[in-house]
């Protein structure tokens, strides 16, 4: 989480730099056509950091790949919008979508390797990163270079600039991925799992080196990962993911304070360090099921330990946790909590065969 200062702001009054509407994107196969990301809305505001977390397979890289405008085929987004400093991204051609890429969004990747050619100085890449996107070239790029490494906190950058990413270790490799990304001077970061492959003690520095350049430099940062452990270091807003759709959103202090859905809850309970002495590590059997079809269900449910009649039949929405609580809100029959079960399952179901979700 961010220092106090940034906590303590509140983001919600000003424009969100990124806001995504029920966005959806589909991938078209020969065997099924998987609902990667179903319906999905969220906001990120200037200097904020949300946090996505879920499983393995929830559909976490496609949503930050469907921000980039980097869907592989046979993939497309099929509906909603991806509103970036207002302006909706949906339907820009290759050429306009990467002019964004290189101005405004950046994303930093699980494995440093994908973004770092093996053949050029670290140096050379981020010279290339700062020509293409701030016209930097010479020694201005270079003594920039220099400065980005820094930074980062690579130590000896004038020597290292010029050394190959082999001989950075990995954390030293993931720190120079972050300096090619700021080299375009992004208003928002997007890291999927960028301390996965890394030891503990390199994943919290990189945590740490983060919350200093958004302080630095008021990054907005998505920030995607399966551990609840880093999303309590790092997150001021939350998103759980299940199978294609967001199924709780709340402050980080809420969603760790009160977790509402029954996925959340679980995904709590098996974060090791979390238990009494003595007290099983609670994981939850079975895994996330590939959404290749139109939910008229809780995709849930065959998981849920509070799974009841309804779950099988009636799709839920998003709702507020209880009535009037618009910034805790949850995808469960369960609630708004302080309405009957029936009231409660009611209300998703007119929602859901409207296909709207407002009110
Ligand atoms: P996560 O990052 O949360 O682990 P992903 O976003 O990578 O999950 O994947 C979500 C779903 O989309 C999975 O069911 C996955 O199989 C499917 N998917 C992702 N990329 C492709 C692709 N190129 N072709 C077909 N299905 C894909
Ligand atoms: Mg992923």
């Amino acid at each position: 989480m961010s220092s106090q200062t940034t906590t303590d702001r509140d983001r919600s009054s000003e424009e969100p730099i990124l806001s995504i509407q029920d966005l959806r994107t589909v991938f078209y196969t020969d065997k099924e056509v998987i609902r990667a990301v179903d319906g999905i809305s969220f906001d990120i505001h200037p200097g904020e950091t949300v946090g996505i977390v879920g499983e393995s397979g929830s559909g976490k890289s496609v949503t930050a790949r469907s921000i980039m405008g980097l869907v592989d085929s046979p993939g497309r987004i099929e509906n909603g919008r991806i509103e970036f400093r207002g302006e909706n991204l949906v339907g820009k051609s290759q050429k306009q979508w990467r002019k964004i890429r290189g101005n405004g969004i950046a994303m930093v990747f699980q494995d440093p390797l994908t973004s770092l050619n093996p053949v050029y100085t670290v140096g050379n890449q981020i010279k290339e990163a700062l020509r293409l996107h701030q016209g930097l070239s010479g020694q201005a790029a270079t003594e920039e270079a220099i400065s980005l490494l820094e930074a980062v906190g690579i130590p000896d950058a004038g020597r290292r600039v010029r050394e190959y990413p082999h001989q950075f270790s990995g954390g030293m490799r993931q720190r120079a991925v972050i300096a090619m990304a700021l080299a375009c001077d992004p208003e928002l970061l997007i890291c999927d799992e960028p301390t996965t492959a890394l030891d503990v003690t390199i994943q919290a520095q990189i945590l740490e080196l983060l919350n200093e350049l958004q302080e630095e430099r008021d990054l907005a940062i998505m920030f995607i990962t399966h551990d609840m452990g880093v999303i309590a270091e790092i997150a001021d807003r939350v998103n759980v993911m299940y199978a294609g759709e967001i199924i709780e959103t709340a402050s980080a202090v809420d969603l760790f304070g009160t977790p509402k859905h029954p996925y959340t809850q679980g995904l709590l309970r098996s974060i090791p360090g979390s238990h009494e002495q003595g007290e099983r590590l609670w994981t939850i059997e079975g895994d996330v099921p590939t959404p290749n079809e139109e939910p008229t269900y809780c995709r849930f449910a065959p998981r849920c330990p509070k799974a009841f009649d309804e779950c099988e039949r009636v799709h839920p929405v998003s709702v507020p946790v209880e009535d009037g609580a618009q910034d805790h809100t949850t995808a469960c029959l369960l609630y708004p909590e302080d309405r009957s079960e029936t009231e409660a399952v009611a209300l998703h179901e007119s929602r859901s065969t409207t296909g709207g979700d407002t009110e």
